[in-house]
């Protein structure tokens, strides 16, 4: 797996796919520049070298050229996070951005208007691919957000560049956090998987089980294992379509020697809401009316004890509605004990969407080994997905 530390960029120029895909507010203000944080230190290391740097990323979903997803809206916080001026292209292709690449010095950075002004990006047209890649020496994809993607910046462009592509510090961390999980695990290994469907986890289940000890089950999947078991869920969030697949991965995980953990215990509502009347009960016998929204306190005792036994964790998925803070508790004590976990020497990868907003609301963002940035990226590659982005470069 070739880095951008098998390189030395002095007089390069590199042009680098990156995630500045930040959320910005009224004023066009960036709110959190995570994103941009996270790209630093490739940045830092190359123009350390003597190197230049050309970014190029998407910003939203724009339809054609719209001014308010401009990139120029996000020069200033870059240029202040990198502690150097960045100059603009006002066109990710064209004269301007070949005069401005071509004029790039050692130690300058250029940022490119967003890539998704033109429908060729997410195409993935081979002929925009090769103008972005005339711009640059070498081709670098630090964008793990997006390297599930086969678009003309994340994978096609790699073809431009048989020798001269590699991984970026943070896409090549996050590689590694993954296969940490996936294939050099140090057992035992525990998923701990959550939110609010068997249909949109299935795929990471079946392909975890070949990897895992564990398996922890909560959130609003629970119910369809709970159902598919004989025991009544009420209101619960339940997919009746999903009951054979439940018993299936059940009957699976068996065969395979991983040990299931659903709640034995759940917070029932009688009301989807923050404000409703609560109780604990048996997951088994949710009475009619009441719904379960988090996960009670024996099954939490269960899932500390398989947790802090663990040497390998990942997790996705919250265990019970963490929005609404009367069912955030499961949640919290879950992201403790994989903290406690992780003191103790355990490595804890948690991403997915969700999850991380849990991490970072709930502060355990410093107390996990790592987080990661790619939702959608993270969960293909739980899959057991092999992501363009990434094959473009190993190539
Ligand atoms: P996902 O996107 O599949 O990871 O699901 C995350 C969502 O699952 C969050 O918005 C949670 O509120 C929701 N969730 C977790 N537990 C439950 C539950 N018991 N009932 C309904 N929704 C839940």
């Amino acid at each position: 797996m070739k880095t951008i530390n098998d390189f030395n960029f002095a007089d390069k120029k590199a042009i680098i796919r990156v995630d500045f895909n930040v959320p910005l507010d009224d004023n066009f203000k960036v709110t959190d520049t995570t994103r941009i944080d996270a790209a630093k230190p490739t940045i830092d290391k190359i123009l350390a070298d003597g190197g230049s740097v050309i970014l190029m990323s998407h910003l939203g979903r724009p339809k054609g050229v719209e001014e308010k997803y401009s990139l120029h809206h996000i020069l200033k916080t870059t240029s202040d996070i990198l502690g150097v001026p960045v100059q603009f292209a006002a066109d990710c292709i064209g004269e301007e951005a070949k005069n401005a690449a071509a004029n790039l010095k050692p130690g300058e950075v250029l940022l490119l208007e967003n890539l998704r002004f033109h429908a060729e990006e997410e195409a993935g047209d081979v002929a925009f691919a090769k103008e972005l890649a005339s711009l640059g020496d070498i081709y670098v994809n630090d964008a793990f957000g997006t390297a599930h993607r086969a678009h003309a910046s994340t994978t096609i462009i790699a073809q431009f560049f048989p020798i001269a592509k590699c991984f970026g510090l943070l896409l090549a961390k996050e590689i590694e956090s993954l296969n940490k999980v996936l294939k050099n695990s140090q057992k035992p290994v525990t998923a701990v998987l959550g939110g609010s469907k068997v249909s949109s986890k299935i795929t990471v289940i079946e392909n975890i089980l070949d990897k895992v000890d564990h398996m922890i089950i909560g959130g609003g999947m629970t119910f369809t294992f709970v159902k598919a078991q004989g025991g009544k869920v009420g209101n619960s969030i339940c997919e009746d379509d999903k009951l054979e697949l439940a018993l299936e991965i059940l009957r699976l995980a068996k065969e395979k020697g991983v040990q299931i953990h659903i709640p034995v215990d759940v917070v029932a509502a009688d009301d989807f809401s923050n404000t409703a009347n609560s109780q604990i009960v048996d997951v088994m016998a949710i009475p009619d009316g009441w719904e379960g929204l988090d996960a009670g306190p024996k099954s939490l005792e269960n899932f500390k004890k398989v947790l802090l036994e663990s040497k390998t964790i990942l997790w996705n998925g919250p265990l019970g509605v963490f929005e609404m803070e009367s069912f955030a508790k499961g949640t919290i004590a879950l992201g403790e004990f994989i903290a406690e976990a992780t003191e103790n020497g355990a490595f804890s990868l948690v991403g997915g969407g969700d999850s991380v907003a849990a991490v970072k609301q709930f502060g355990f963002e410093d107390k996990v080994s790592y987080v990661s940035t790619g939702g959608g990226a993270m969960l293909e590659m739980l899959e057991g997905k092999v992501l363009p982005g990434i094959a473009a470069i190993l190539d």
